[in-house]
């Protein structure tokens, strides 16, 4: 029955979470970053100065849908939809 949570503890308290829920948390987190066009892609990244370029490996800008829709090297089969 367990088999698919695990025990988080810390000094006061001690969470029974379900890693199903995680996964699908995660899954949720991620897709706002595509659908809200912000997360580690290279035009966010130099835009929070974490870098001094925006460019993809493939070198065309690196945005959000760039990743899903048009980069040929990562590009998703049918975009987000
Ligand atoms: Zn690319």
């Amino acid at each position: 029955m367990y088999q698919h949570f695990f025990i988080l503890r810390n000094a006061t308290t001690r969470f029974m979470i379900c890693l199903l829920c995680i996964h699908v948390v995660l899954v949720y987190c991620l897709l706002n970053c595509f659908l809200t066009e912000q997360g580690h892609c290279g035009a966010c990244r130099r835009k929070w100065r974490l870098t001094d370029t925006d460019l993809c490996p493939c070198g065309e800008t690196q945005t959000m849908s760039h990743i899903v829709e048009s980069c040929p090297l990562t590009k998703l089969n049918g975009g987000l939809s």
